[in-house]
């Protein structure tokens, strides 16, 4: 078997946004590996992103940088252009780039609030209306897919489970549940799929407070059933899959990547 029959994304066009760090590189790495061709979209740090396309170019597949701020549709609609410019075809969207502005409610600022929500939520719909406007366009490229098109959105356990000092932040997420819920309703009937992949505690840069001592690393331990922090590239898997067509009949799902977090730990020894 030649090694490009594991490329199970091979020949398709993919976008990650937020992709120069965390999640949002595994996943555009894990894509690249996969076969796709990857626009590596980042807010601001450009040097990172580079690396992320040095990484999937050395495994065979096409890269590129797009700079854009996510929740500015001047900024999106000229991401996708250059897409369709460059590789020809747009077919997995994953929408990952997401922020924290955290404060006690009573002293959250108008400021935190937009902004966690411009990126977390409108950054989303934006690109999610851009990839669902190219696909409609495309319909379906029976080489490379059964579907015509993917949209992946990288949401978050706090999609259910509500988060105290970080109110615009659960709200962004809840928000982006039945986002996703709604559009993979709308655009099912043109074999659209749109889903969810929720992860919980992962280590990146977003929470390191979380898992960088040893302390706080114990602490965390007492909210996952399985005990152990999640690594960037489970995600990656995940989204993998997800964009795959062995996931073809799957749509307007959320997959929890969370070691259990979700399944109420605080009744762990009985309750
Ligand atoms: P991260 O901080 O490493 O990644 C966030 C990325 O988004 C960064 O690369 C950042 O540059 C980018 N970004 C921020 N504002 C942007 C903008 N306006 N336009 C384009 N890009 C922008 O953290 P991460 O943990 O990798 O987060 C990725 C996603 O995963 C986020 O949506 C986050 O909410 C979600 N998430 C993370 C965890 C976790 O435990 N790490 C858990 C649940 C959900």
């Amino acid at each position: 078997m030649k090694t490009d029959d594991y490329k199970i994304l091979k020949g398709q066009k993919a976008l990650v946004s937020g992709a120069s760090s965390g999640i949002g590189r595994a996943i555009a790495i894990a894509l690249g590996r996969a076969g796709a061709d990857v626009v590596v979209n980042c807010g601001r740090n450009r040097a990172e992103a580079g690396k992320v396309v040095a990484e999937i170019e050395g495994s065979g597949s096409r890269a590129f940088v797009f700079q854009a701020d996510v929740s500015q549709e001047d900024q999106v609609l000229a991401m996708f252009a250059r897409m369709k410019e460059q590789f020809g075809a747009v077919d997995i969207v994953v929408n990952n780039a997401g922020v924290q502005k955290d404060a006690p409610f009573d002293q959250m600022t108008v400021e935190q609030w937009d902004q966690v929500m411009g990126i977390n939520l409108r950054g989303q719909f934006l690109c999610s209306r851009e990839a669902v406007r190219h696909f409609r366009r495309q319909g379906i490229r029976e080489e490379v897919s059964r579907a015509a098109g993917k949209i992946i959105c990288i949401s978050s356990v706090h999609e259910v489970i509500p988060w105290a000092g970080h109110v615009n932040y659960a709200a962004s997420k809840g928000g982006v549940m039945l986002m996703m819920k709604s559009i993979a309703q709308e655009v099912a009937p043109l074999r659209i799929r749109v889903n969810s992949i929720a992860p919980g505690a992962i280590r990146t840069p977003i929470n390191k407070e979380a898992w960088s001592t040893p302390e706080a690393y114990r602490d965390l331990m007492r909210l996952i059933p399985y005990k152990r922090i999640g690594e960037p590239e489970e995600i990656g898997r995940a989204a993998v899959w997800l964009a795959s067509d062995d996931s073809d009949y799957i749509t307007g799902a959320t997959i929890f990547v969370d070691g259990g977090m979700t399944l109420y730990p605080g009744f762990e020894a009985g309750g």
